[in-house]
Formats: C-alpha cells, sequence, structure tokens
C-alpha cells in the first residue's frame, strides 16, 4: 500500500502531485532550515481514493496519520487535546495546481471548551484564547458543519453594535467568551480533537468540489480529477498580542514587477484577516521601523526564497510574540506587465535563461499588457481613489452583486463589479466584469489576487466609497452618490475611480516587451503573418513584427463607399460588356490598394486570396438603398429586386462562393490577376520587392486551381508583351473543404502552398454553421459535450486529423510546398502549439494577435525541447 503521510521533512518541491504545492513547498522550507512549523500532508491520492469510496477515508488513514501527528507533538514540544498544554492545528488545503483561496482551510483545530480554558491559563492570554476559539467554531462550521458563515458575522456585527465596540482588537476576552456562547448555539461542535481532526480532513477533500473551485478549474483548464492534499500543521499566532501580528509578501511587485520587497501586514491579526480583507493592511514597511529584527528576517527569507525557486515569491508569514513563521510560498501571480519586467529582469540577473523567460510570460499576460489604459490625456473626473491591484482601464455600468453582473453582462452591457470585499464566491462575476471596485481590502486582498490573475482591471481599499447594498448605492465623502446602472471608468494603474466613459489608449510597447519579442523570434521555427485588408492593417501588422501577409481578402476592398457602388453595378449587370466597364473601373482600386499592401510589405509575401463571399452579400437590402442605386445606375428598381431575388441562396455558406465564383465569372478573376500582377510589376518598376502569392478559395478539385492557373498564365503572357519585368508569384490554394484536404494528393502539383482556413474548415467538418452556432455551443461547453469551442481552438482530434492527412499527402506528391493557416486559430495559443507540432511553416492571424503569436510560437518549439 502507497505511503498517504508525508512528514514535513519527507517531501521535496518536486513533490506538487502529490502532497500538493503548498505542501511541497512547506517540505521544501523545512529542508532550507526556514521556520516553519511542522506538521504534515496527507497526499492527493488519498483524496481520489476518498471520492473513489464514495466519500469515505481509507480505514487505515487514521492510524497513519496519528503516527505523524505524535511526531509532531514531540517536536513542538506540546499534546493535541491536552488542556495543559495544548498544540492546535491549521488543516489546509492545496492542489497540485495553485487555485488561491478556492478550497477551505481549518485553522486553531483542536480547541474546546476545555482546552480554551487551559490555552488561556498556559499563555497567560485569555483575549488571545477565546478569540482562537470563536475563529475556530466559526470556520469549522462553515466548513465542515455546513453551517452559513454568515450568520455568525451577523450576530458578531450585532453584537458590536450594542456594545459599541467596532474593530475585532476592541473586543476584550469576556466580549470573545459571550460570542462563543452565541456561536454555540448555532453550530453542535464535536468536542474530541481527533473526531474533529478527521471531520475536517474529509471537509478539505471535499472542498475540492466547491462550486467556485470547479468554476475555477474551468476557467484555468485545470484537471478535475487531481485532488486536493490536505496539509495539518502546527498553528502559530499572529492574534496574540501587539508584538504579533500576519502579513503578505512578495519579491516583486505585482503589478508592476519592480525589485522591490512589496506586502502588506496587520499588527495583531491572524493570517486570514489579511487574505480576506477585513481590515485594510499597512505595506510591511511599518514592521521595518516597529520590528526591525523581524523585518531583517522576512527579507533574508525573501532573497533565499526567490533564489532559491528561480521565480517571484508570495509569501505568507506570521509573526508570535516576535518570532518569525513561514507558513506558505509560491510562485506569485502577476500582472502581464510585470511578467513580462520579471522575466526579462531575471535574465539579466542570471537566475534564469532567455528560454526560461519565454516560458514565464503567458499568452494570457501578453494579452493584459496589451489591454488598453485610460488616456493619460483625457480628462478625469474622478471621484474617488483607492489602490491599483490590477492595472488597465475599464468602462462600465455598476453592479453590486456577481450575480447582477452575469445578468447585466448576459443582456449585452459591459460592468463594473462594486463590492464592500470580494470572497471566491463573487468569482463568476468578476469573472463578465470590465472590471472589480472593492471599499475593502489591500493589494493583495482576494479580490486583487484574483483580479490580476484573470487580466481584468480592479482597484480594492477604495476606503472613501460607502457602500449600502440595499440602496444599490455608493457614495462618496464628498458626497457624490454612485447608483445601480451608472457609468463609471476605473484606472486600474493609478487607482482612481472616475464619473463617465473616460477615452483609453493603447498600452505602450514597453522596452522589455521588445526584448523578450526580440528572444521569442530567436527560439521560435513557425513563421508569424497577419491577416491584413488594408494599408492601415499592414502599417500596424508591420509594425508588431508580421512577416507579411497570410490572408488579404479582397473582398474588403470592394466595401467602401465610393466603390460598393460599383461593385454593385457590376453585380447585377446582365452582360459581358456592361460587366467589363465596371470591372475595369474596379480594376484601378484593386490595383492602387495592393500596390500599396506591396510596398508596405516589402521584401516580404503578400498573400491575396480571389474574391470569396456570396455575391447578393454586397447587394443593398433596404429600400431607401435601392432606391438610391437605381437612380445611380440607371437600372429601376424592379430590375434591382429581380436581379437580387435570383442571387439570393438558402445555404449560402455552402452556395455560390469561393472559386465557383471564378468558374461563373471568369471575367471577375481576370479582372484580379491584372490587379495584382500589375501592381506588382508597377512595385518592382518603382524598386520595391514584391512577392505575391494568389490564394484560391474554398477549392475541392485540381480542375478549379488549374482554371486559375490559366487565367494567371494568360495574364502574364499580356504583361510581358507589354513590359519586362519577371514577377517572383506563387500560385496556391486555401485547405478549407475537407474534400480539398481528402484530396491533396492531387491538388499538390498544382500549387505552391496550401493554407488552412479553419473557419470554414472546422464549420463544415463539424456541420456547425459558424454564424449560428452561438445557440447551442455554451449548452455544449457547459454539459461537456466538447471540451473547446471549435471555432476559438482548434479541433485536434478531426480537423487536425484532417490537416495531418493533407500535409502528409501532399508532401508525399510534392517537396517544397508551403503549409500555414489563416483562420481565427491563427491566433490562439494553443493552436498554435499544434500547427508547430504539425510542421507548419506559417501561422497568420489579426494584426494585434501578432505579438501573442510569436511568443506562442516560441513557446511551442522551447516547450517542447529538453530543459536546460
Ligand atoms: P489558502 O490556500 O486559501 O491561502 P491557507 O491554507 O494558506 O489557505 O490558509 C489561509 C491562512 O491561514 C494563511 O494565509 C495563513 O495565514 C493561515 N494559516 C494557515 N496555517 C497556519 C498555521 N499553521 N499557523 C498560523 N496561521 C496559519
Ligand atoms: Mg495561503
Ligand atoms: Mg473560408
Amino acid at each position: 500500500m502507497a505511503k498517504r503521510v508525508y512528514l514535513f521533512h519527507e517531501g521535496s518541491k518536486d513533490d506538487r502531485d502529490l502532497l500538493g504545492g503548498k505542501g511541497a513547498n512547506l517540505c521544501e522550507m523545512t529542508g532550507l532550515g526556514l521556520p516553519v512549523p511542522f506538521g504534515f500532508v496527507i497526499t492527493t491520492s488519498t483524496c481520489r481514493e476518498y471520492f473513489q469510496a464514495g466519500n469515505k477515508l481509507p480505514s487505515l488513514l487514521e492510524q497513519e496519520y496519528r503516527v505523524a501527528l505524535d511526531l509532531v507533538e514531540k517536536k513542538m514540544g506540546a499534546r493535541f487535546g491536552d488542556p495543559d498544554n495544548p498544540l492546535l492545528f491549521s488543516v489546509r488545503s492545496g492542489a497540485p495546481v495553485s487555485m488561491p483561496g478556492m478550497m477551505n482551510t481549518i485553522l486553531n483545530l483542536g480547541l474546546n471548551d476545555e482546552i480554551v480554558e487551559g490555552l488561556a491559563r498556559r499563555t497567560n492570554n485569555p483575549r488571545f484564547a477565546y478569540d482562537s476559539y470563536r475563529r475556530f467554531i466559526q470556520m469549522f462550521a462553515d466548513v465542515v458543519l455546513d453551517v452559513d458563515g454568515h450568520k455568525f458575522e451577523h450576530e458578531l456585527q450585532r453584537y458590536k453594535v450594542a456594545h459599541n465596540k467596532s474593530l475585532d482588537v476592541d473586543m476584550s476576552a469576556d466580549d470573545w467568551r459571550e460570542i462563543i456562547a452565541i456561536y454555540k448555539t448555532l453550530a453542535k461542535m464535536p468536542e474530541d480533537p481527533f473526531e474533529q481532526l478527521k471531520l475536517a480532513v474529509e471537509a478539505v477533500f471535499r472542498s475540492w468540489h466547491t462550486p467556485r473551485a470547479i468554476v475555477y478549474r474551468e476557467m484555468n483548464n485545470i484537471d478535475d480529477s487531481l485532488g486536493t492534499a490536505v496539509t495539518v500543521q502546527a498553528m502559530v499566532f499572529g492574534n496574540f498580542g501587539d508584538e504579533s501580528g500576519s502579513g503578505v509578501a512578495f519579491t516583486r511587485n505585482p503589478a508592476t514587477g519592480e525589485r522591490q520587497c512589496f506586502g502588506e501586514y496587520l499588527f495583531n491579526a491572524a493570517g486570514e484577516d489579511v487574505v480576506a480583507g477585513i481590515r485594510t493592511p499597512l505595506p510591511v514597511s511599518a514592521l521595518a521601523e516597529r520590528m526591525p529584527a523581524v523585518y531583517e528576517q522576512l527579507h533574508t527569507t525573501q532573497s533565499l526564497l526567490e533564489k532559491h525557486y528561480r521565480d517571484m515569491q508570495d509569501i505568507e508569514f506570521t509573526v508570535q510574540d516576535g518570532a518569525f513563521y513561514v507558513l506558505q510560498t509560491r510562485s506569485g501571480k502577476r500582472t502581464g506587465r510585470a511578467a513580462i519586467k520579471i522575466a526579462v529582469d531575471m535574465v539579466r540577473e542570471d537566475l534564469i535563461t532567455e528560454r526560461e523567460a519565454l516560458m514565464r510570460v503567458s499568452p494570457e499576460h501578453v494579452e493584459a499588457f496589451l489591454h488598453p489604459m485610460v488616456d493619460p490625456a483625457a480628462k478625469r473626473d474622478i471621484v474617488a481613489t483607492g489602490l491599483p491591484a490590477s492595472p488597465g482601464g475599464a468602462t462600465g455600468r455598476i453592479v453590486f452583486s456577481a450575480e447582477e453582473a452575469e445578468e447585466e453582462c448576459a443582456a449585452g452591457h459591459t460592468v463594473i463589479l462594486v463590492r464592500r470585499e470580494t470572497t471566491p464566491e463573487d468569482i463568476h462575476g468578476m469573472r463578465v466584469a470590465a472590471g472589480v471596485l472593492t471599499e475593502l481590502g489591500g493589494m493583495t486582498s482576494h479580490a486583487a489576487v484574483v483580479a490580476r490573475g484573470m487580466g481584468v482591471c480592479a482597484i480594492t481599499g477604495c476606503s472613501t466609497l460607502g457602500i449600502d447594498y440595499a440602496a444599490g448605492t455608493a457614495t462618496t465623502v464628498d458626497g457624490v452618490t454612485l447608483r445601480r446602472g451608472d457609468v463609471i471608468t476605473l484606472d486600474g494603474t493609478s487607482g482612481e475611480v472616475m464619473l463617465g466613459d473616460i477615452a483609453k489608449i493603447e498600452a505602450s510597447d514597453s522596452d522589455d516587451f521588445q526584448v523578450l519579442l526580440g528572444w521569442a523570434d530567436k527560439y521560435r521555427r513557425l513563421r508569424v503573418r497577419a491577416n491584413a485588408d488594408t494599408p492601415e492593417d499592414a502599417v500596424k501588422a508591420r509594425e508588431l513584427g508580421a512577416e507579411g501577409i497570410g490572408l488579404c481578402r479582397t473582398e474588403h476592398m470592394f466595401f467602401a463607399a465610393e466603390r460598393i457602388d460599383i461593385m454593385r453595378a457590376m453585380i447585377l449587370a446582365e452582360t459581358i460588356e456592361e460587366r467589363q466597364v465596371f470591372l475595369d473601373q474596379l480594376l484601378v482600386f484593386q490595383h492602387d490598394d495592393i500596390l500599396k499592401l506591396f510596398k508596405i510589405m516589402d521584401g516580404l509575401p503578400v498573400t491575396i486570396r480571389l474574391l470569396d463571399p456570396p455575391l447578393h452579400e454586397f447587394l443593398p437590402q433596404h429600400s431607401e438603398d435601392i432606391a438610391a442605386l437605381s437612380a445611380k445606375i440607371g437600372k429601376s428598381v424592379k430590375q434591382i429586386r429581380d436581379i437580387a431575388e435570383r442571387l439570393a441562396e438558402v445555404n449560402p455558406m455552402l452556395g455560390f462562393r469561393g472559386c465557383r465564383l471564378s468558374v461563373v465569372y471568369p471575367e471577375i478573376t481576370q479582372m484580379q490577376v491584372k490587379a495584382i500582377m500589375g501592381a506588382a510589376a508597377e512595385a518592382i518598376e518603382a524598386g520595391y520587392r514584391p512577392y505575391p502569392e494568389i490564394m484560391i478559395p474554398l477549392v475541392v478539385n485540381v480542375r478549379e486551381i488549374r482554371l486559375i492557373t490559366d487565367i494567371i498564365d494568360k495574364c502574364i503572357q499580356e504583361m510581358a508583351r507589354a513590359k519586362h519585368v519577371s514577377i517572383p508569384y506563387k500560385i496556391g490554394t486555401m485547405m478549407e473543404t475537407p474534400r480539398a484536404a481528402l484530396g491533396a494528393d492531387r491538388l499538390a502539383p498544382e500549387v505552391e502552398f496550401m493554407s488552412f482556413g479553419t473557419n470554414d474548415l472546422t464549420q463544415m467538418t463539424y456541420g456547425f454553421s459558424r454564424d449560428d452556432a452561438g445557440r447551442f455551443i455554451p449548452k455544449y461547453l457547459k454539459e461537456k459535450l466538447i471540451d473547446m469551442d471549435p471555432f476559438v481552438s482548434l479541433d485536434q482530434r478531426a480537423v487536425g486529423r484532417l490537416m495531418q492527412i493533407a500535409i502528409n499527402e501532399s508532401r508525399s506528391k510534392k517537396k517544397g510546398i508551403k503549409y500555414g493557416i489563416c483562420g481565427e486559430h491563427g491566433g490562439d495559443p494553443r493552436s498554435i502549439k499544434f500547427c508547430h507540432d504539425l510542421g507548419l511553416d506559417y501561422v497568420s492571424c489579426s494584426p494585434y494577435r501578432v505579438p501573442i503569436a510569436r511568443i506562442a510560437a516560441a513557446q511551442a518549439n522551447v516547450g517542447g525541447e529538453q530543459p536546460d
């Protein structure tokens, strides 16, 4: 039988899977000789056993942990359940992947009516003893006995009001004793400490399945079957008096990444008070003045841990009567900005390699970093200021609960969630909110940590706001009343709360970010291109590091105001001659646009897709527009309507579009090819190096490709007669029908590149309409009928398999074909990893996602290497 219980000196940081992150790190710190209260860990596999047995503890478990418990007693010099010299425990959850605050923890376990008296006597500190006992009852009842925690808060509040006390520190020993008596009427507490322990262990196991933990795992793609470990640890007490307290400290600033001890401390408080954000704590520097020796010890511990783990650490510590204890360390959650700065700085400090630095910045970090900020030049109507807990700018309507946030968002509004403080129960609201604003709590409160992790802008500790949930208002000290539904803007970088919708700007690129992107380019194999249809897009794309255009949708060039009517006239033409007149006009526009793209993308490939959408998409719908068009092109309203009716389709996405247009209207394709090749010739004459790649959409067989190749050849011959330029062009095909993928070997001889259009390929593989799938995909996700929306993250099993078949079979027919992807998936990090593994040559995505794609491509490459 596998060992189920590990004492702290029996494990190490490499045992995360078995002991959970918290337990493994407590073991590691014990090994490093740090002051960690001693204890033991019950493994995650025991948790899985517990669930498999239908929520029953293995029969031998208690025997096993009692042996460990004896050793803890010896080491701590106190005894569990002994009134004369009591040892108390914390019973802590901890999964292999960090899920801060999502599961349950019980503190001060081992107290009952008799033992609390002993504790009061032995410590000579009755106030502390009763305070600890009431905390225990409250937590135990909430977590183990399922008594609503608010009942206790409510009773405590009532007592405080009746006795004119405002803070916990105002409560005397006698006050706490009275509270205990009240609490005990709310919960039937087991008196036997061993019974308490057993029930607590079970409850921590069960907390793996609390709704908030489930939501958190869903959001972060954490495997549901992992389970949690349980750490049972000797208690130390921050609520022992004024020489005691608790704090949280980061080794670098988690918002900006700056290298400084950044943390918060509460005097005479237990650690849970800091995390819960019930009092706004002091910066940790307060400790430097009042308890310099402790501060020094914190500082040394931090340096040691950061060097040891080679990453920014988030440390929980408690001071009991001047003695310093570490209770937890983990890699600190950080904003995108901080992640980038820390990664780059740590390479400079020789702590990590460039490759490691790349793996430290997640695509979400980059995304958050690129989030808009409140325009510094905009006029600000500031009504309150709090702590800048999670940067970025956000505007939305005020809501006061997570439920309201969800409802408003479902109705299509953006919201700012305003709370006194947030608890893990609010997570579903925080997830949909554009920003979070809390009255209480510090930079390390739940709201701050969770918001940073989610990349949601947040301001915490905005103590000048008086929130009244019942009235649905928040009133500032200056008497401004914010109401439910009012629009406010948060600046999570400065902590300012403003009225109205304030302008935002894009995050400026930092030097650190450029350094990191430079490393990404050095370590990636996949090339990154952009989808760009306009010169503006192309400029942006190049700025952001695109190595060419992977998809230019030519139809977008015809939507502009002065062109759409020519396009419409062309579509409505009833003879070739009539059509040609308009095509000649469109040719001029198309030529100029493409010329601009070639110039901007000088020296880089530009993939131009021939006209793709069904023609009736261009025609006007409303009668005024039809009348206006009629006046312009000399066709009657009735004529226009008739032709439009003829063009209408029942199923346009599977209809008359893509290269089918070239088959029926070769003259349109001729015009496009002339524009492309003509623009390329002109660019060359002007000294540029254009690399046109003509891409044929929606191909199902090789004959379609041949038809278009013929058109191109003729066009080139004509041009060769007129000018003497040689244009380095390529012809390729979109791979977006299952038939093209399954017949790739036959297409191969005719093409030089294949670009997977995974939006259509997904649509046709699933038979899910891209435009209508929104109606049922949420339910499919909820019911776990699918793991991911296949339009967001590439379906590797079937769509990916089609891609794999297409690549293998075309490659076996012809070497040197370039493979790319140009669907939305080209900017999705998971899909990029898959494309890397498939051996594609490039991904193409929207310009703004180019930096993310560069990093994801590097991570795909570095992540697959052996660690260095
Ligand atoms: P979480 O995973 O939610 O952070 P923890 O297990 O870290 O939960 O416990 C919450 C808080 O309880 C910690 O921040 C710490 O301050 C306090 N705590 C846990 N164990 C002990 C202990 N042995 N002695 C004193 N305080 C403790
Ligand atoms: Mg903790
Ligand atoms: Mg398509």
